[in-house]
């Protein structure tokens, strides 16, 4: 005798289908203050990009996800992240995210959900959230994140350079010892004796 086909009625009161789910805590994750919110033009693109391959209910599990540092892991690479996410399982999924142009990302993740072109699971659109935050945070991960790092390295290390200069411009002038100034000077070159 099979099972009773449960009627869509049932489905959604089964709490055990509808709710998600426990997260298992997880140590040493990135945790987002505000999954989603980016400042950047590329992390709004990847925010945005995200959105647009997963429904609202997937998207606010993700957006806890982030928020409760699940993501763990982050490896940022040129136009590549790879991350683990701890989800409800015992292990921990393996997911990458890649950068194929502004605004035109792809995903993979090892989950039964999975990514397709036009859907990604919950831990993706995590992922992506939290790289989002990453590279709105670091320069040089934006670059690196870009593709960009190899071009404008140079430029890096120039905004670095001066910022060095502008502490310097900033730094108290040290008082100028000029007893012990004039004894050297005298020393090099004797005034003229009278
Ligand atoms: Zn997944």
């Amino acid at each position: 005798m099979s099972a009773r086909r449960p009627r869509s009625d049932d489905w959604w009161r089964d709490e055990g289908r509808w709710q998600a789910k426990p997260r298992r805590a997880v140590a040493g994750g990135v945790g987002v203050a505000k999954p989603g919110k980016a400042t950047s033009a590329e992390g709004v693109a990847l925010v945005t990009g995200a959105n647009r391959v997963c429904t609202t209910a997937v998207a606010s599990r993700a957006r806890t996800y982030a928020r409760h540092g699940q993501v763990v892991g982050v490896d940022l690479g040129e136009k590549t992240a790879v991350a683990q996410v701890q989800g409800s399982g015992d292990e921990p999924y393996l997911l990458s995210l890649y950068r194929r142009d502004f605004g035109d990302y792809t995903a993979d993740c090892d989950c039964p959900y999975g990514c397709g072109e036009f859907y990604w699971c919950k831990h993706a659109v995590a992922l992506a959230y939290v790289v989002a935050d990453m590279i709105d945070r670091d320069l040089g991960l934006l670059l690196r994140w870009t593709g960009d790092s190899a071009a404008t390295a140079g430029e890096v290390e120039a905004v670095r350079i001066d910022a060095d200069r502008l502490a310097r411009l900033v730094r108290p002038i040290p008082s100028i010892d000029v007893p012990s100034l004039m004894a050297a000077a005298a020393e090099v070159a004797p005034p003229p004796e009278r």
